[in-house]
Order: C-alpha cells, then sequence, then structure tokens
C-alpha cells in the first residue's frame, strides 16, 4: 500500500467553474480540474451540499434538507415542504427564499439551532471527520460552522442593491478571508493532522451581490488564486479543491447554479457525483 499522505481540502463556497476558467486562474485549476453537474438536489442550498460532501450520502439518506434546523421536528417538516415549494416560483433568489420561510417560522417563536456534530451523531452517519484520524474542521457548514456566517447570510438578504451595505458586508467578508487564510497557515504549520479540511464563505456572498460586475469577481477570485499559489509553494501533500455549487448570472446580482468546480494537485478520474469527493478525500488520507 502506498504511504498516506496529508490532505488539505480548500472549501470553497460558490467557486463557479467557467469563471475559474475566464479568468484563466492557473493556480485555482491545478493539475486537474472538472466541473460537477448537481443533478441530484432539488434545492441548490448549501448545507445539504456540504453535508452530502462530508458524509458521501444523499439529503434523502443523510436527513439536511434545509439552511435551518429547528428544534421541532414538525417545524423541521413545514420548513422542508415550504421551501419546495417556494422553490417553483422563478425569479426569486434560492438564498432569500430559505431566509423568508425560516425568518416567518423564526418570529412565530419556534427556536432554530445550527447544523452541527450532534446531528451526525444522533443520527449515527460517520462524516469524513470521524473516519480520519487527526482530522481539524476549520468552519464546516453542518459540522462546526463559525457562528458569523449565519449572520453574514442574513445579512446578505437585507444588503443585495443597497449599495452601502454592500460595501459593508464587502469589508466583513475580506477581514474573515484574511483571519480564516491566517489560521489555515498556522494550522498547516502548527498542529499534527492527515486532513484539514477550511470553509470559506466569500464567493458565495460577493457572487450574490457582484455576480453581474466581471471586475469585482475576478478580484476576489484573484485572492483565492494567490492564496492557492502560496499553498502549493509550501505544502507537499494532496491538495484538494471543491466548491458546493456555481453562481450565474441573475439581473446585477447572482445566484446559485448547477455546476460546482473541484480540482486536485494529483490525478483523479472525473467525479460522477458530488458524493464521490467523499470518496476521494478519504481514500488516501
Ligand atoms: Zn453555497
Amino acid at each position: 500500500m502506498e504511504p498516506k499522505k496529508q490532505t488539505i481540502v480548500l472549501a470553497l463556497d460558490g467557486l463557479d467553474y467557467f469563471l475559474v476558467k475566464r479568468f484563466k486562474l492557473k493556480s485555482l485549476q491545478q493539475e486537474v480540474n472538472y466541473k460537477i453537474y448537481l443533478k441530484e438536489f432539488p434545492i441548490l442550498s448549501t448545507h445539504p451540499i456540504w453535508a452530502s460532501i462530508i458524509s458521501g450520502k444523499l439529503p434523502e439518506e443523510h436527513g439536511i434538507k434545509t439552511i435551518t434546523r429547528w428544534k421541532n421536528p414538525v417545524i423541521q417538516y413545514l420548513n422542508e415542504f415550504l421551501s419546495k415549494r417556494l422553490n417553483l416560483l422563478k425569479n426569486t433568489d434560492q438564498i432569500s427564499k430559505n431566509i423568508l420561510v425560516s425568518d416567518i417560522l423564526r418570529k412565530i417563536g419556534f427556536k432554530k439551532i445550527p447544523w452541527g456534530k450532534d446531528y451526525w451523531r444522533k443520527k449515527h452517519i460517520a462524516t469524513i471527520f470521524d473516519i480520519i484520524k487527526d482530522s481539524i474542521a476549520i468552519s464546516v457548514p453542518t459540522w462546526n460552522e463559525d457562528r458569523v456566517y449565519q449572520l453574514i447570510r442574513k445579512e446578505l438578504v437585507m444588503a443585495i442593491g443597497d449599495k452601502k451595505r454592500m460595501k459593508n458586508l464587502e469589508k466583513l467578508l475580506l477581514r474573515d478571508f484574511n483571519k480564516k487564510k491566517r489560521l489555515l497557515f498556522t494550522t498547516i504549520k502548527r498542529k499534527k493532522y492527515n486532513l484539514v479540511f477550511c470553509y470559506f464563505i466569500t464567493l458565495d456572498t460577493i457572487g450574490h451581490m457582484y455576480r453581474g460586475d466581471l471586475g469585482k469577481m475576478k478580484r476576489f477570485y484573484q485572492l483565492f488564486d494567490g492564496m492557492v499559489k502560496q499553498l502549493r509553494e509550501t505544502f507537499q501533500g494532496r491538495i484538494i479543491i471543491i466548491s458546493d455549487h456555481g453562481m450565474k448570472k441573475v439581473g446585477n446580482y447572482g445566484d446559485h447554479s448547477r455546476y460546482a468546480f473541484c480540482s486536485f494537485n494529483f490525478f483523479v478520474e472525473r467525479p460522477k457525483s458530488i458524493v464521490d469527493m467523499f470518496h476521494i478525500i478519504t481514500s488516501q488520507s
């Protein structure tokens, strides 16, 4: 058997395959890259997709179908039902629809809780963080997501179309990017690990606000390309870059598209489904 290698997964929410190609970002593309069509997801929602990546199971199996998790199971069912219904309304932003439903339910007085490790334990489903010894998860949705990301998602819905609010949110995103980047590099340097899985919300939020402004999109994509360049120069193990969906233009703004991106610094055959990422990540590390 081949010796085990350390693996770093950069989980980049909303990183769009076509924009990576269009901006010719060499570092992000690595040695091998593919687009993955998300055929199995009726609702292109961030949390169910990351849940599938970390568990290797589809939403019907792992049970995470909405952004929000409700304490009351009846309300959970109602939210899933309403999200599916609202999905039939075209030209409304996916994230707004989800937050709209969850805001109504919250206002009536129902309690929200974040998806997290406790959910997976209760369900007796092993994630990559259970399977790989010495794995480090940095703010991974449905596992240990940074609380600030819930606030960012909510602020996004309010900020769309309001120039000043979008500018402020952009600053907050930049600070968060720098903080996570520092954390990633110090973790790699100082800790003992087989897997570091680091999640960034940046490109999803920027895509929702500025998908119509390619200059702005390019500047943010270049930040990530630069980070990957630095990583590739200093790290000898496997580097896997993955997104949960792309971003398509809707007017001046953006919404989730059905094409996710993945790239590798080693040879991998084309993944047939996003759940294959689970097997690629767990196969060597
Ligand atoms: Zn997403």
